[in-house]
This record gives C-alpha cells, structure tokens and sequence, in this order.
C-alpha cells in the first residue's frame, strides 16, 4: 500500500562521514525497521486531518496520515571554528546558516520520534520535513550546537557510541559526558544509539579490541567471539543508554553504513524500530526502516547540504498532491498483507474515514485487470468489487482513489494468492468467493 514518489535521488552521493574520534572513516548506519505501526488509535494530539475525540470503540479513529510527506535527515559532527578535519567538522556559523536555510526554505524540522510516529500511521507531519542529528557525541554537540539549535525551537537526535563518551575507552578530552547527556535529556532531547565502539559491524573486518588496561590490538573476529562482541555494540551499547539515561533507545545509526542483514536482524531482535545509513536520500513514507539514509553534512561538501534541501525543496506541496491514505484505514478486504486462498476474491474498503467522498469520483483499479466496474455504498462508505476473472500470479495489488473535498485520495494496498490454494477444485476457493457465473 505505498506510494511511490516520483522524486528518486538520481545520484546518491555517497557520503562518507568521517566519525571523528576515530580515525577511520565512519558512515552511520541506518535504522531497524518497525514493526508496521498499525495506525491506529491515535486519537489524541495528533495534528493530522484524523477525526479528533473518536469513541473508544472498534471503530476508533484514526490520524490520516499524509503520505506524500517527505524528510530530509541530516547528520553533524563537530562544530569547530577552525576546521582542521573538514571530513567531520562545520564551522558554528555555517551550521546555523545552514539552519536558518531550512525555514527560509519552508522546511520543517520535526523529531526523529515524530518522524517515526508518522511512519506508524499516528502522527501527522508536514510536507516537507527534516530531521537534524549529531553523531559520536561531542563535547561541541553540547556546547556549540544544542544552544544554535535552541534558537531555532529545533528539536535533535544525539547518536552515541558509548565507549566513546568522555571516561570510556574512546573517550578523550572533546568527548561529552554522561552528565551533558543527562542535561540533553531532561531537556527534550532525543538520544539514541550509535553502537559501543564504533567500527565495522559486519563479521569478520578488522577491528580494534580495546583491553580493560587500555591496550589495542588490531584483529578479525568470527564465530561465537563476533557474535559476542556484535551483540554487545549492537545490544549492549543500547542497554548500557537505556540504563545510564532512563531512557527509551529505538533507533541504531550503523558506524560507516557497515552492516548486513546479520547485523540488521540483531538490531530489530533488540528492539530497535529504524536504523540509518549516511547514504543520504529523501525519507518517504515507503522507505525500509531498515535503511534510512541521512545526509552527512562536512565542510568541504556544502553541496551536500544545498542538493539535500532541493531533493525536497520543490516536490511536495503543490495542488495536484495526492493525499495517500493507508490501507489500514480503510479495512480493507483482502488486508494489506494477507494472503487468500482464492484468485477470485471479493475487494472492499471502507472510506467513511477519508472524509466526505464525491461518489462520481469513486475508482479502484487491481493489477492484472486494470479498471474495473466498482460499486459504492455512500451510507457506508464501502466500495467493494467481486472478482469474476482469476488474478494471476501471487499477488495483486488495488488502487482506490476518489475525491474528497476538492483534494484526490489514494489507497494503494496489495494482498497475495496461494497459487495452489487458488488452483485447486473450486470448492475450496468457493467458501469466501463465489465462482462467477459463466
Ligand atoms: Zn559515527
């Protein structure tokens, strides 16, 4: 049920973010996915079109998200007067410049909490969007960027490697300290994991042990001795936050971009709902939780920063908008997801929550079929369709739009077939659906 946005970054330029307390270069990680939020009875505070103050009952309400909405993340190192590492550092006043440019660009910068909400089908958000992140956890972050970012009203992510906060092992004099954390917390702001030792996650690259007495050895670890040290960067380093903070951790931005579908598993395992990469891309509501991709901001690449706000900067927001509604919403019958036993199935979905519906403008098209001659119920609010010639194939996607107060809604939402169940003597397939008479 996603929509496809038209705005595919031609050229991801790949963004190498240098981490800067070690000397390696460092690509975040991207985020675990989540569990597919199922919208739902979100009710309360959000600002979306949802019908506010719904009964709790089965027939909750809920937000209606807009999905054509679209984010940019960026991701900071340190900020620096003098730049000595241009790879991972920014100078204060081209930092603030740069967030200045967001508002005058119309960019709303929102929470990577909100961003998640939204992606769950909870939380409305603006057209155009942008998450702001700091990564490693730098003194600078603390008292350079917080008090900019303070002035903007701009909420923020802090990604933390904690062996690298000031007393670990990685942590020098320009780390910061569990006690400016503590004051981030309390003061709103969001703080999430960036492993414990910030290196190549996937098994066997090389790596640096760090003994209790501070020597280094440099090695390659396989086996039941990387899955022990993998867990405790990918587990351990969120626990240890959970625990020094209070907090709830549900984000892994993944050191380099370096992982695998190994490391990805262990990260969702460990309840981590969206992990990140530093191949920076416009952030829709169909991008994998598993794989967001920010945009790594350094010094000697202002470009980077220029080409982010155009991704976004002209796509969204015009009056030809589609307002994407989620299949949840609807009902829908086959659900999104699911999979029938018969390729002869009865579609519905229930449209009494998009809002007022022009019945003239009712449509829904099914892969494989094209148009097909849908009824509508305006009493109700369901449109429904009964099959009458076998879907092939294993899946089949419905497209249902119409019109509601001026503006096009869409729900796209596609369910699979059991080719053998749907295959097999139609008193199988007959239960749900009847053969159509010939
Ligand atoms: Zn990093």
């Amino acid at each position: 049920m996603m929509i496809r946005l038209a705005i595919l970054p031609l050229l991801l330029a790949l963004n190498f973010s240098m981490c800067k307390r070690n000397p390696t270069t460092t690509t975040s990680s991207e985020p675990a996915s989540s569990p597919p939020a199922i919208a739902g009875e979100t009710a309360g505070g959000s600002p979306g079109p949802g019908v506010a103050g719904a009964a709790p009952s089965p027939k909750i309400t809920k937000t209606v998200v807009d999905q054509t909405a679209q984010t940019i993340i960026f991701c900071y190192h340190r900020l620096v007067d003098k730049i000595r590492y241009p790879g991972t550092e920014i100078t204060p006043a081209d930092f603030e410049a740069q967030m200045k440019q967001l508002k005058d660009a119309g960019i709303t910068v929102i929470s990577m909490q909100d961003l998640l909400a939204w992606r769950r089908g909870e939380k409305n958000i603006p057209p155009r969007c942008a998450v702001i992140s700091f990564d490693d956890g730098w003194k600078s972050q603390y008292e350079v960027g917080w008090p900019i970012m303070k002035k903007f009203g701009y909420p923020f992510t802090m990604f933390i490697y904690t062996e690298g906060v000031r007393g670990g092992s990685l942590g020098g004099g320009e780390a910061i300290t569990w006690e400016q954390l503590a004051d981030m917390r309390d003061n709103g702001v969001d703080i999430e994991a960036h492993t414990a030792t910030h290196q190549d996650l996937r098994e066997g690259h090389n790596i640096m042990l760090a003994a209790p007495g501070g020597k280094r050895t440099r090695t390659k670890l396989t086996g039941p001795a990387y899955e022990q040290w993998v867990r405790n960067e990918v587990v351990g380093s969120k626990e240890l936050l959970e625990q020094r903070l209070g907090i709830k951790v549900n984000c892994f931005a993944v050191p380099f971009g370096n992982y695998n579908e190994h490391v990805k598993e262990l990260a969702r395992n460990a309840g981590y709902e969206a992990m990140f990469t530093v191949y920076g891309q416009p952030i829709t509501f169909t991008s994998p939780l598993d794989a967001l991709g920010r945009y790594a901001i350094e010094a000697n690449k202002p470009k980077v920063f220029v080409d982010a706000v155009k991704m976004i900067g002209t796509s969204t927001g015009g009056a030809s908008a589609v307002a994407e509604v989620g299949a949840a919403n609807l009902s829908t019958q086959p659900a999104d997801g699911e999979t029938i036993r018969t390729a002869l199935p009865l579609i519905k979905a229930n449209l009494s929550r998009v809002g007022a519906i022009e019945p003239g403008s009712v449509q829904m098209r099914v892969s494989g079929l094209g148009t097909v001659p849908v009824s509508y119920d305006p009493k109700t609010g369901t449109i429904s369709y009964q099959v009458t010639q076998k879907l092939r194939g294993n899946s089949c996607t419905v497209i249902v739009s119409a019109k509601s107060e001026g503006k096009k809604v869409e729900a796209h939402w596609t369910f699979g077939i059991d080719a053998a169940a749907a295959a097999a003597p139609v008193s199988a397939a007959a239960k749900s659906t009847p053969t159509p008479k010939k």
